[in-house]
Parts: C-alpha cells; sequence; structure tokens
C-alpha cells in the first residue's frame, strides 16, 4: 500500500495548477487538485480572458469612426451591457468546462474545496471533514486584489473582480492606479462611452515600462477621451444616492456613478496553513522559492503569482511544466524568467520584451536607442491624429538588442513575434538584414537606421 493517498497535491486551479496536475497525472502519478472557486483562475474567471473580452467590446466604437472616415454611412449603434455580459459569461464557462474535463481525462481528481495545509504531506479540505495525505504538494493559488483599506469609504469601491459584473454600464467612472489593470480598465469603459477619469498617485502611469512607453501611453490615452489625473489620491470617499464622490488630496472634488481600485494585487496565502507545514514567505509576502520553485520545505513547491516573480499566466504555466519536469520527470529544470514578452491590453495597446532604455543604461556602458513615432497609414488616410511609437534599445558595444517596445495598434501581436529574436540575442544588424514587409506597421521596426539622441542625454 502507498504511504500517501497521491504523489501530488495541487492547491490552486488556476492557469499553474491545472497545467501541473494534468502533465503530472499523464506522466503516470496519482494527482489530486483542490480549487475553492471556479476552475480556470483568475486568468480565465476574472482576468486575462474576460478583460480582453471586454476591450474586444470597447474597441468597437473607435471602430465605426474609423469606417465612417472609409466611406462608409454613419454607424448608429447601441451598446447592450447585458448582452454582453451574459455571452461573456456563457465562453467564460465554456472555458472552465474544458479546463475541468482536462483534468478528468488525464486522471487527475478535482475537488471542489478550499486546501489548507496540515502538516508537510497533511492537507484539510476544509468544510468536508475530510484530510488527505500526499508525497509532494504545489500551491498555485495565485493573487488576490489589494486596496487600501485604511481609507475611508474604501467599502464603496469596485475592484476588477466586481467589474466584471456590474449590473449595469455606469455613465461615469473613477480608475484609481497605474498598473496594468487600471490603464486596461480605463481604456474598456471609455471605449464603452462611460466618462472616464484615470487617477495615479505618480507623476506617470505604468511605473517600471520605458519612459517613452509611460509618455505615449498617456498622450494616447488623453487623446481618446481619458481624463487623466496624476499625482493625486483620495482622502476618501463619500457614499451618495447617485454612486460616489470622490474626495482628493489635490481638493477637487469628483462625483462619478462608480469608483473601482485597481491598486495591485498579493499573493493568495490567507487561511493555507503554510505556518502548520513550516512554509516560508518572502518580505513581499509570497511564498519563497528556489530556481526549480521549491519551498523552504522540500516537498513543496510553488508556481504561479503566489511566488510573486512575474505575475503572468505563461509564467505560471512555464514553471508549472519545469516543476512536473523536475519531480515527475526526473530531470531538473528551471524556467528562465529572462526576456518574457508582456502586454499591456490598453487602448493603444502596449508590448515589451527585454529591457527599458533607463534599465539598460544601469547595466550596459553604451546603449544606442533607435525609435519612431508615426502615424499609420490607416488613421491618416481619415486624418485621425493617432501615433505609433517603436523603440528598440541596443547594446552599443555588442550590436546585441536588449528591448523592443512597441506602443500601437497590434503591438501585442508584433512583440510576441519580435521577442523570439530577441530571445535568441539577434543583433541590430541582424535585424536589420531582415527584408520589410509593406505596407505595414511593422516594417518600421526594421527600417530605423539613425540613432536617436534623447533631449540632454549624451550618448557615450
Ligand atoms: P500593478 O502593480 O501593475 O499596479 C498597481 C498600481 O496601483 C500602481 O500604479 C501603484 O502605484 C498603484 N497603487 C498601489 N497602491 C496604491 C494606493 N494605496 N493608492 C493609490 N495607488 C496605489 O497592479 P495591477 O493591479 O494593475 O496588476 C497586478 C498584476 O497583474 C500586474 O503586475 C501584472 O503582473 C498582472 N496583470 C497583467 C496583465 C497583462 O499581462 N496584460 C493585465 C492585468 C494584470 P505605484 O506605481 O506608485 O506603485
Amino acid at each position: 500500500m502507498a504511504e500517501y493517498d497521491y504523489d501530488l497535491f495541487v492547491i490552486g486551479a488556476g492557469s499553474g495548477g491545472v497545467r501541473a496536475a494534468r502533465l503530472a497525472a499523464l506522466s503516470g502519478a496519482r494527482v489530486a487538485i483542490a480549487e475553492e472557486d471556479r476552475v480556470g483562475g483568475t486568468c480565465v474567471i476574472r482576468g486575462c480572458v474576460p478583460k480582453k473580452f471586454m476591450v474586444y467590446a470597447s474597441e468597437f466604437s473607435a471602430m465605426f469612426k474609423e469606417a465612417e472616415g472609409y466611406g462608409w454611412s454613419p454607424i448608429t449603434s447601441k451598446f447592450d451591457w447585458k448582452k454582453f455580459l451574459d455571452a461573456k459569461d456563457v465562453e467564460i464557462g465554456r472555458l472552465s468546462g474544458i479546463y475541468a474535463s482536462n483534468l478528468a481525462k488525464a486522471g487527475a481528481d478535482l475537488v471542489h474545496a478550499k486546501a489548507r495545509l496540515v502538516d508537510a504531506h497533511t492537507v484539510e479540505l476544509v468544510g468536508k471533514d475530510k484530510t488527505v495525505t500526499a508525497q509532494t504538494i504545489l500551491i498555485a493559488t495565485g493573487g488576490w486584489v489589494s486596496v487600501p483599506k485604511e481609507l475611508e469609504g474604501i467599502e464603496h469601491a469596485i475592484t476588477s473582480n466586481e467589474a466584471f459584473h456590474l449590473k449595469e454600464l455606469p455613465k461615469s467612472i473613477m480608475v484609481v492606479g497605474g498598473g496594468y489593470i487600471a490603464v486596461e480598465f480605463a481604456g474598456i469603459f471609455n471605449g464603452l462611452g462611460v466618462d472616464t477619469t484615470l487617477v495615479y498617485r505618480g507623476p506617470n502611469i505604468l511605473r517600471g515600462f520605458d519612459e517613452d512607453v509611460r509618455g505615449h501611453v498617456s498622450d494616447e490615452i488623453e487623446k481618446r477621451g481619458i481624463r487623466l489625473m496624476v499625482e493625486t489620491q483620495h482622502e476618501r470617499i463619500e457614499k451618495t444616492a447617485k454612486g460616489v464622490v470622490n474626495h482628493m488630496d489635490n481638493g477637487v472634488k469628483c462625483g462619478t456613478e462608480v469608483v473601482m481600485f485597481a491598486t495591485g494585487r498579493i499573493p493568495y496565502v490567507e487561511g493555507l496553513g503554510l505556518e502548520a507545514a513550516g512554509v516560508k514567505l518572502n518580505d513581499k509576502g509570497a511564498v519563497a522559492v528556489d530556481e526549480f520553485s521549491r519551498t523552504n520545505v522540500p516537498n513543496i513547491y510553488a508556481v504561479g503569482d503566489v511566488t510573486d516573480r512575474i505575475n503572468l499566466t505563461p509564467v505560471a504555466i512555464r514553471e508549472a511544466v519545469a516543476f512536473v519536469q523536475t519531480v515527475f520527470g526526473k530531470k531538473p529544470t528551471s524556467f528562465d524568467h529572462e526576456m518574457v514578452a508582456t502586454a499591456v491590453f490598453s487602448q493603444p495597446p502596449v508590448g515589451c520584451v527585454g529591457l527599458t532604455e533607463s534599465e539598460a543604461r544601469h547595466q550596459h556602458k553604451k546603449v544606442d536607442i533607435y525609435l519612431a513615432r508615426f502615424r499609420p497609414m490607416k488613421e491618416v488616410f481619415y486624418g485621425a491624429q493617432e501615433r505609433v511609437l517603436m523603440k528598440l534599445v541596443v547594446d552599443g558595444e555588442t550590436d546585441v538588442i536588449l528591448g523592443c517596445h512597441i506602443v500601437g495598434p497590434e503591438a501585442p501581436e508584433m512583440i510576441q513575434m519580435a521577442a523570439i529574436a530577441i530571445k535568441m540575442g539577434v543583433t541590430k544588424a541582424q535585424w536589420d538584414n531582415t527584408c520589410a514587409l509593406h505596407p505595414t506597421m511593422a516594417e518600421e521596426i526594421v527600417t530605423m537606421r539613425e540613432k536617436h539622441q534623447p533631449m540632454g542625454l549624451s550618448i557615450a
């Protein structure tokens, strides 16, 4: 008789957990996976996937204007929020079902319960009056929204969790934060015709992104109608019959139907019993792991947002694959977190891979910058003022491309392709050797020959 009930017990059926459970089960391991919510995790249930549907829905208003510029009769159309939400929920339900059936097909047992560690090999299934044991445990519980709890009236604010299920589309909204979620949702609501204000506490949104990207996105979202308030924070939120009044620290009082806080996410470790099992957290409150996603307890591993390395779905999946190869494939494998491409689905969207200019200047002696800003032919045709930004950050000594940053239509699609070459260590000379494809926006990226001289910066 086996020493443990299972070879692997996975806590959390999101992108990382499901991939690990499936692959381990397919390799012949006896696997169970616990989920307290719907199968699919943040990405499928309340993140990337429903958000992208909302981005798609919100982009039509700009497309209708474009269509008129191309000779179509004025398009009069009305957005039906309820109809969209119903269709979105059907699709999310379908995807969640596929995740669950793939687990079943692989032979993994799915348990609908919160799991709490009792010790290094035992898990309590909360509310089920049951414990199970496993040789290896994988923590893949993801993250959860974080709001400033001390702010007076914060209980009247929503987060992205609720934004996916608002009964009515509000007439006005204030979105708080300057990161991925804030900028993406501001674009969504603005595109859907909601009077949208984006409030950020710092001087410029998208901290951590390349400075040119940050400036370009700020300019472009304002052109599209988002009211941007920087260096501003809430003093309090007051509930009113029509919504809320946002009392800001610059003296502004701004009434909106809804206020949404997108002020970051934290690792979801609450009630997990980590102390009982002896699992340590790092100074950011995330489960501390080594390069093989192993915690300080030798049989307990963790992948995805709960480890707060790079909080992106494909990263969680690759960490999970590496974990299964390490533990069940007996081939120690670590995922390389360098050169992971990322996108912000703002409007216009952002696609980036590699170093920002400022990171490159800190890490390399000589850095060359190639930069283009232009109006794409599609927009020029009907007189739109939107501009695209393309930027390459190059090691001036080796000619290796260190970073690529694009803001404009289809930037995320372009950056996925660019990331292949950049991850392979392409040089600027090899990049330029690639013949342009005409007429596209993307051709601009292989035709940037002149080094860019930023104002006030002498290029060594
Ligand atoms: P981010 O960490 O990206 O941004 C949080 C924002 O909130 C920052 O601008 C931060 O300001 C601000 N903030 C934090 N605390 C406060 C406060 N008390 N008052 C006012 N502002 C505050 O978090 P998100 O919630 O946007 O996203 C979480 C993570 O999810 C991302 O980092 C990303 O990894 C992932 N994600 C990825 C997406 C994608 O791939 N497209 C989409 C959505 C999420 P400051 O800059 O000053 O710290």
